[in-house]
């Protein structure tokens, strides 16, 4: 269930780290977003970005069935990707 997962993509003008939905990713061939820090308009393409963005979510699962399995660790928020474009 990533519908609300988040993952980090760096700005390409300033390398301010920006939070975009995994969702976005899903839906469209493009994704545009505009920075939050200097608010340049910044676009995604899916399709290279795709191959990350499964390995990335791989390994979350993967973490989230090691955090399942061992009980006595605190569950650690899984690290997410930087992209940078
Ligand atoms: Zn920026």
């Amino acid at each position: 269930m990533f519908e609300d997962e988040t993952v980090d993509v760096a700005c390409p003008k300033c390398n301010h780290k920006n939070s975009i939905l995994v969702r976005d990713f899903e839906e469209s061939a493009q994704t545009h977003f505009v920075c939050q820090h200097c608010h340049t308009g910044v676009k995604i393409e899916a399709e290279e970005f795709k191959q990350r963005l499964d390995q990335v979510l791989k390994e979350v699962r993967n973490l989230e069935r090691e955090a399942a399995r061992d009980a006595k660790r605190p569950a650690k928020r899984p690290r997410k990707g930087d992209f940078q474009i």
